[in-house]
């Protein structure tokens, strides 16, 4: 075979759509779901759990969304998936009304059962200690999703290592923001910290790309860059990065895509809608 050849024969290998995943299709501009959707196909223990129909029916609480996931995984191991089950399921009338794929992401796991959505969840911890007489407060609650404010800075890179310290780091609140403490009767000032009580097997962090701007009297997207480690260490336990869901556009509108790594194969695919690429 000439050069010419194998030149015009690997073009055409690159404009085949990959056959390893399926994409979605939408209804509608459910991108923001789409996206989610193909994170917890490309979830090993998640997709596992959705499997076991019997245990599900043994356990007391009902699976909500379950019958209508596993239906939707099945599909999309063979073919191009559609969600209108999933959509009507979740209560979303309007597939034209863009949406918040993190809000859309712990609604799913809100309707999923424990055997499948445990693995995203974890434990915080809000401590509040009283400055002037130490008297400590804790309140518990689970959470799905972390979320880690990004600086306005079109400049620099933001770092999400740096960031996850900064949430769990200790703020001393005073003034208007003082709390009230039991003991003392009255505000005070207080240390305040958050802590994992309980780290979840996948950690799903939230960057949260928006800030008021008061010249324009909106809330207005971050665009800075941002710096994701392959590999992040919280505290005693080490994760490794497999999905990124991306947003394009503005506050008002925009494209969510996402980028997984496949565990079956260990390599990176794009998960745009309905089509489906290599990275
Ligand atoms: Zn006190």
């Amino acid at each position: 075979m000439n050069h010419y050849l194998v030149s015009r024969f690997r073009k055409k290998l690159k404009s085949l759509p990959v056959a390893d995943y399926h994409g979605l299709k939408s209804p509608g501009l459910t991108c923001y779901l789409n996206s989610v959707l193909q994170v917890l196909f490309m979830t090993e223990n998640f997709r596992d759990a959705l499997k076991s129909p019997d245990q599900q029916r043994a356990s007391k609480e009902p699976p909500i969304v379950d019958p209508e996931l596993r239906r939707l995984f099945d599909d999309l191991q063979k073919q191009l998936a559609e969600t209108r089950k999933i959509t009507e399921k979740l209560g979303i009338t309007d597939v034209f009304e863009q949406r918040d794929a993190a809000e859309y992401f712990e609604k799913i796991l809100c309707m999923t059962s424990q055997d499948a959505s445990k693995i995203f969840k974890g434990e915080l911890n809000h401590r509040t200690t009283c400055c002037k007489c130490d008297t400590k407060n804790d309140s518990r609650s689970f959470f799905w999703i972390l979320p880690l404010m990004m600086e306005d800075s079109r400049y620099k890179t933001y770092n999400l290592e740096q960031g996850l310290e900064a949430f769990f780091e200790l703020q001393q609140v005073s003034g208007d923001d003082q709390i009230y403490c039991s003991r003392c009767d009255e505000k005070q000032n207080a240390d305040i910290k958050w802590e994992i009580t309980q780290h979840p097997d996948v950690l799903t962090l939230l960057l949260k790309r928006f800030t008021f701007d008061y010249k324009l009297r909106c809330y207005v997207k971050l665009h800075c860059k941002a710096d994701v480690p392959q590999t992040l260490h919280l505290e005693k336990c080490t994760y490794e990065l497999y999905a990124v869901v991306n947003h394009f556009g503005s506050l008002t509108g925009g494209h969510y895509t996402a980028e997984i790594k496949s565990y079956e194969n260990g390599q990176w695919y794009s998960f745009n809608d309905g089509r489906v690429e290599s990275v």
